[in-house]
């Protein structure tokens, strides 16, 4: 097989990483230029707002697994190919050269077994580090069950590792993937984990040490392929984060593409669902929720209808409205309609005045949401209601339009910051409240870096 096909093999068969910004699309190229269709290379963004583009395949298919959701799976009759150390390394000097990609992305199934797997893993990323000189970024999957000194080598050349815990429940993983125990997928995962906190002390005390995964680690779950309810989701993501200081949890909708009787018989990917996680996801980084707020035992799924903070707030209306003149960052935070921006702004600006609602409006605040439940200087907004029902229709219906610039072009004045960021909070606020149709295009904002390395939106199944 020559490498052209099996490069359209396994970059086809990275394209089920679902969360890629730019996988998905089904456009086909009619006597035109460009294919949506075509994978093999995804784009993530920069902190500076760039977008780049990384090369992303897989090592193998040749799957000695068989997890039923996997369209890899060893039972399953697809077209096979597996990389071999060097083409992976050509395939990615040649794109970088010709400046098709900034990166790679590297993931794989189990080729004969884990150990061998990793063993190509790390002489793909240790050769293009050492004798290729690429320092370009590289995210590479580290292999459950793999020799712990693999691992522990092929974290010295990467910028990010990242472990898939794919399926929520122990059960899910009894059920749909044997062979891959929780135990055995938490065990790399505390082992990176304990490697970075390692090489943090050490660059602490020694300048000139090596880094380990300096990009930190990720991992996926699949949304919908378990009877997980999305409380037990959260409450993983909520332990994965405090346990194994995690970079980011990705959720992927369940793609059905293989039929089986232990499988949901869904139509297509519960992509709501995913993007709700994702907005409930973003509450617990960088609002102050817990998974137990948001959801409980006898409400432990997302409503449909409102993200996760209106939810939140329609369930909590005896705590407001709150005065925005006095009340603590913290509550500022739970406003739906007020970001983090938003609220860092409204505590600058306490500084030296009192607030009035149109003060609010030129920070950023999104009052047709927020004016439910914010007083300023003791006074209501116009729309204002303290009736559930009301409360619950102008959240549904309030629509966030991105900030115009011109709209606040003029005289600089205290308030003007609120052009200064392209990523403001009107952003994060839109992500809350938007709908589900646009989750791919906005989940590429999630991958900024918080450390000023580039992140990837990859998932792999
Ligand atoms: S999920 Fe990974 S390990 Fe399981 S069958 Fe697919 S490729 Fe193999």
């Amino acid at each position: 097989m020559d490498l052209n096909e099996k490069l359209g093999i396994l970059a086809d068969a990275a394209k089920y990483d679902v969360s890629c910004s730019s996988s998905g699309g089904t456009r086909k190229n009619k006597n035109g230029v460009g294919d949506s269709h075509a994978c093999g290379i995804c784009h993530t963004w920069a902190d500076d707002g760039r977008c780049v583009s990384l090369l992303k395949i897989l090592l193998s298919n040749e799957c000695i697994y068989d997890c039923v959701y996997c369209i890899n799976r060893s039972s399953n009759d697809v077209p096979r190919a597996s990389f071999t150390a060097e083409e992976v390394i050509e395939l990615t000097m040649n794109f970088y050269r010709r400046n098709y990609i900034e990166g790679l992305f590297l993931s794989s199934a189990v080729l004969k077994n884990p150990s061998h797997t990793m063993e190509l893993m790390l002489e793909i990323v240790k050769k293009l580090r050492t004798q290729h000189k690429f320092f370009g970024y590289i995210h590479i999957k580290a292999i459950p069950g793999a020799d712990e000194r693999l691992i522990n080598e092929a974290g010295m050349y990467v910028d990010r590792m990242s472990v898939n815990i794919e399926l929520p429940s122990d059960k899910g993983l009894e059920v749909l993937a044997p062979q891959k125990p929780k135990k055995a997928l938490l065990k790399p995962m505390h082992q990176i984990s304990n490697k970075i906190i390692e090489s943090k002390e050490n660059k602490r005390l020694f300048k000139k040490s090596e880094s380990f995964v300096p990009a930190g680690q990720s991992t996926q779950l699949i949304v919908g392929a378990t009877p997980d309810k999305d409380l037990s989701i959260l409450k993983l993501s909520e332990a994965l984060y405090s346990n194994f200081n995690l970079k980011r949890v990705y959720y992927s909708a369940f793609v059905p593409t293989v039929t089986d009787p232990r499988l949901p018989a869904l139509i297509k990917p519960p992509l709501l669902r995913e993007h709700r996680l994702y907005q409930a996801d973003w509450l617990l980084r960088f609002y102050g929720f817990e998974a137990d707020e948001l959801l409980s035992k006898t409400n432990p799924n997302f409503n449909p209808e409102l993200d996760p903070k209106a939810d939140w707030a329609l369930r909590n209306l005896h705590l407001f409205p709150i005065e925005v003149n006095s009340a603590e960052y913290e509550m500022l935070l739970r406003v739906p309609g007020i970001g983090v921006k938003s609220a860092q702004r409204i505590i600058a600006a306490r500084r030296v005045g009192r607030l009035t609602f149109d003060n609010l409006k030129r920070i950023g605040v999104v009052l047709k949401r927020a004016g439910h439940f914010v007083t300023c200087q003791g006074k209501t907004y116009e729309s204002y209601s303290s009736n559930e029902a009301i409360v619950k229709d102008s959240l549904i219906s309030a629509k966030l339009q991105p900030k115009s610039k011109k709209s606040v072009a003029g005289q600089m004045s205290l308030f003007s910051f609120v052009n200064d960021s392209e990523a403001d909070e009107s952003l994060s606020e839109f992500l809350l409240t938007e709908s589900p149709s646009n989750s791919r295009q906005w989940l590429s904002y999630f991958n900024q870096p918080q450390d000023g390395r580039l992140l990837l939106s990859d998932i792999h199944l």
